[in-house]
């Protein structure tokens, strides 16, 4: 492409009386070659955009350049299509005129570096060239559950071909085992009917949906768009995207030794009774009587350091459930609940109501112990702490219930058997669930076109479950459009570009197969990565791990972000000016600085914030190349790390991290502090702690002093 760059230079929203734009017109005229040049009064106004449209159409321009407001607004006006307009937004209102004094030498300054900045990232662009494999666009759904038969019934609804795998022999999952579930309509006193049988006579009488009952998957090759799926037996099949909703597993009972599980009989869990009242009558399994004392636990192994640390949602709704049962067989049975807090969310808190109505007993206590009843009229002793009571309290019992937890199907079993080169498995959050984002993008795997729903992803209930497949099918839905189109799922989605790698120079290092958390690139025998681009989410930690540095995107590389940061006009040690370049995460930092101009908080003018794409796309020579250019401070700001905040490309800040290690003891070497790079995390709601983030990092640069490069 030959490039014809236009500058549109906005005055309106306070920039203009904050900011003299004559001079930033004189920086874009006389520091770069640009076919045109406007400044317009309010550039988002129809006129406005009138201006850059018909430069445009009439080809005096390919390349815009918008000086005006944070790219993360307007954009709905500033819209020009990607295939043939490079566009770049240079934020000059929140990042310049809303956040610093109006009228100041250094202001002005601090504008005119980003229109340098803006105008070298266009030069360093080119237009996309996207990924246009043919691209199946069917949906394969995993688990014939809840979640599952309502995943493939939306799917298909929406004219999409969908293949629904499910191990069992029947359709139906833990649904079609149960009794009855607990109220979902006012006044929330009645047990509701299930109801699963008329979905899987929808779903079996679809005819867009192929259901495979008594069959696994055995290996799930390619990438979105291309999976090539192979089953335990029948013909293997190509889909576009995946619906994985195979389920839960109760938690183990046999752990939970204090109990007294699998030492009586009558000691049994949830899912048991549940089953035996299914089947009609509620017994001791010991000698087949019918119970007149039932005594739930809740939390039997859950919000349990030693055991599933995490609440399952539902254990407590089911007890509540099942009280009823008992009461049902005989209106003189006697139910008591042991808990540590009763979880009834939303209308449930009625239902819970009407349970204690009826007579069961509950009992705080975190303490419960079940022995035998040696001695007594009953078969059960169980002894706890009365929190409520402050002192003991013993129970005798017929038959105990254990609420048991959760835990997703995929523990212990890859269940999709992934062709990757980091596993069969999709990875796992620190409680075994295959989320990957649950923050900002829930269903997402970290394999992409991989879309988790319902116990699998998470605990649920089965109305929640059937919700959570119709998400899970939108966004499977979404990948195969969005991959048919050669663009990016989430988070950069719409993004035309994926990584070209110049093979030519690999070293075969595995850097870029190790470090990409999506796992886009297979290797051969010998290490040399083996690219999947729809695999890709586009995060570009794999061209930052690359010491070669030959990995790229047309709208993205290690040399565009290098030539920006020596765009930055620096002045001497004599000018008491200092620069900062600040390289910022777009999803959370980025953001985070736009809502800082946004609250009108003030900063030190001498920073100069470039976004990233992640800061795991950090390469070490942009530090090198900041600190030989004179710039004084280099400051990086990421994710917090861990999964309890979540980088939106999983360990971005981390990798960031570890790579600054390294260039800690270079900066030594060199007698170059290593103060001078600091890295700190940062939510989007911290946006309160950039002035100080900025201001304490520019008193450490005035006690090192001037960086000895400058001028060199
Ligand atoms: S850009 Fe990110 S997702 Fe894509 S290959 Fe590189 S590391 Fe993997
Ligand atoms: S990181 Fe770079 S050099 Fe290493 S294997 Fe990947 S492409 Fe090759």
């Amino acid at each position: 492409m030959d490039q014809k760059i236009g500058v549109y230079i906005c005055s309106g929203c306070g920039i203009g009386d904050s900011i003299d734009v004559e001079s930033l017109s004189s920086v874009a005229k006389d520091e770069f070659k640009i076919a045109k040049l406007e400044t317009h009064a309010a550039l988002c106004s129809d006129d406005g955009v009138g201006l850059i449209r018909k430069d445009l159409a009439a080809g005096d321009v390919n390349c815009v350049a918008i000086a005006a407001c944070s790219g993360r607004v307007k954009t709905d006006v500033f819209n020009f299509d990607p295939m043939t307009v490079i566009t770049e937004r240079i934020n000059i209102r929140e990042h310049v005129a809303w956040c610093q004094p109006v009228g100041e030498e250094d202001t002005r300054m601090m504008a005119e570096d980003y229109i340098r900045m803006g105008i070298t990232r266009i030069e360093k662009t080119h237009l996309p060239n996207p990924y246009s494999e043919s691209i199946d666009k069917s949906i394969l759904v995993v688990g014939g559950g809840s979640s599952g038969l309502q995943a493939a019934l939306d799917a298909a609804d929406a004219g999409y071909s969908v293949t629904l795998v499910e191990k069992e022999d029947q359709l139906g999952g833990y649904m079609a085992k149960w009794k009855s579930t607990v109220p979902t309509s006012p006044p929330y006193q009645q047990l509701d009917e299930i109801t699963i049988q008329q979905t899987i006579d929808k779903v079996v009488n679809h005819e867009k949906i192929t259901v495979l009952t008594g069959t696994t998957i055995t290996k799930v090759a390619g990438a979105p768009g291309m999976f090539d799926v192979t089953f335990s037996k029948g013909d293997p099949k190509r889909v576009g995207s995946i619906v994985l909703a195979a389920g839960w597993k109760p938690y183990d009972p046999e752990k939970l030794q204090h109990l007294s599980y699998g030492t009586y009989p009558d000691v049994i869990t949830n899912v048991q009774f549940e089953e035996m009242a299914k089947a009609g009558k509620i017994t001791c399994p010991s000698d087949g009587s019918e119970p007149s004392v039932v005594a739930f636990i809740q939390c039997a192994g859950s919000r349990d350091a030693d055991h599933l640390p995490y609440c399952s949602a539902i254990c407590c709704r089911v007890s509540l459930k099942q009280a009823v049962y008992v009461k049902e067989q005989n209106e003189e049975n006697k139910v008591f609940i042991f808990y540590k807090d009763i979880r009834t969310p939303e209308q449930s808190e009625e239902f819970y109501k009407k349970v204690q109505k009826d007579g069961t007993v509950f009992v705080k206590t975190d303490t419960s112990k079940v022995t035998i009843g040696e001695g007594s009229e009953r078969k059960l002793c169980i002894e706890a702490m009365d929190q409520l009571l402050g002192e003991p309290v013993m129970v005798e019992a017929d038959l105990v219930v254990l609420a048991t937890g959760m835990q997703p199907a995929t523990l212990d079993d890859p269940i999709l058997n992934l062709e990757y080169r980091q596993g069969p498995a999709v990875p796992e959050l620190k409680y075994g669930f295959p989320d990957s984002h649950y923050v900002c993008f829930p269903y997402e795997t970290r394999r992409t076109g991989i879309y988790a729903a319902g116990c699998v992803r998470q605990p649920m209930g089965a109305s929640r479950a059937s919700q959570d497949g119709t998400g899970a099918a939108l966004k499977a839905i979404q990948c195969v459009e969005l991959t048919s189109q050669g663009k990016a799922v989430h988070p950069r989605s719409g993004d035309l570009s994926y990584p070209e790698l110049f093979l030519q120079r690999c070293t075969q290092c595995k850097r870029c197969t190790e470090e990409c958390p999506f796992g886009m690139y297979n290797e051969d025998v010998k290490g040399t990565p083996l690219p999947h681009p729809t695999r890709c989410r586009r995060c570009s930690i794999c061209m930052g791990s690359c010491p070669e540095r030959i990995i790229s995107f047309a709208n993205y590389s290690v040399d565009m972000i290098g030539s920006m940061i020596k765009s930055i006009n620096v002045p001497d040690e004599y000018d008491e000016k200092p620069r900062i370049v600040a390289l910022i995460c777009e999803n959370d930092a980025f953001p985070a600085v736009d809502m800082a101009g946004l609250h009108r908080l003030s900063y030190a003018p001498w920073v100069r914030f470039i976004p990233v794409r992640c800061l795991g796309s950090l390469n070490l020579i942009w530090i090198a190349d900041s600190l030989s250019k004179g710039i004084d401070g280099i400051l990086l700001l990421g994710c917090r790390y861990g999964d309890d905040y979540q980088c939106h490309f999983m360990q971005g800040s981390e990798l960031a991290n570890t790579r600054l290690s390294k260039v800690a003891e270079t900066l030594d070497r060199l007698m170059l502090e290593s103060d001078r790079v600091r890295l700190e995390q940062l939510a989007i709601t911290d946006f309160g702690r950039i002035p100080k983030i900025i201001d304490e990092f520019t008193e450490r640069l005035a006690e090192l002093g001037p960086n000895p490069y400058k001028g060199f």
